[in-house]
């Protein structure tokens, strides 16, 4: 999750803290287009050199970066973003399948659209490719990356 931009260099330092070669992240899910989980994606973009990947229409959204469709007047109103924030748009989101699977590394990552939240809301299932290194969960990221 990219958060809304507030914190993508802190993101990317945290990354480097952890012991993580930033320069390694190749790929961002985004679950959907509000601007608390893609409002980020452009700036982690040009940070990281990453692929951002969506749903086409959640990609159309954070490509637009209409305010209204993206709920930003509203949740600037109720005060959950600061009435100054800006929604920085990225035009280079892949539009992933519903279904489509993507490697990463010993991991394959499958896209599952579940419309509502917003018109373009993905799940992703994280599977091990490698089915012996690991049971489940996050556990099997851990173990498929430090293999
Ligand atoms: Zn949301």
């Amino acid at each position: 999750m990219p958060g809304w931009d507030l914190d993508s260099e802190r993101i990317v330092t945290n990354v480097a803290q952890w012991g993580y070669d930033p320069a390694r992240i190749h790929w961002l899910f985004l679950i959907h287009a509000h601007a608390d989980h893609a409002g980020g994606a452009a700036a982690l973009a040009a940070m990281t050199g990453c692929r951002v990947i969506g749903a086409a229409a959640d990609a159309a959204l954070i490509a637009a970066g209409d305010e209204e469709l993206l709920s930003l007047r509203a949740a600037k109103r109720n005060g959950t973003y600061p009435v100054d924030y800006r929604f920085r748009t990225h035009a280079d989101v892949a539009a992933a399948v519903d279904g489509e699977i993507f490697v990463v590394g010993d991991v394959s990552v499958q896209a599952i659209h579940v419309p509502g939240h917003t018109p373009g809301s993905t799940c992703y299932w994280w599977k091990p490719t490698v089915s012996d290194r690991c049971s489940a969960g996050t556990q099997c990221s851990t173990a498929a990356s430090s293999a």
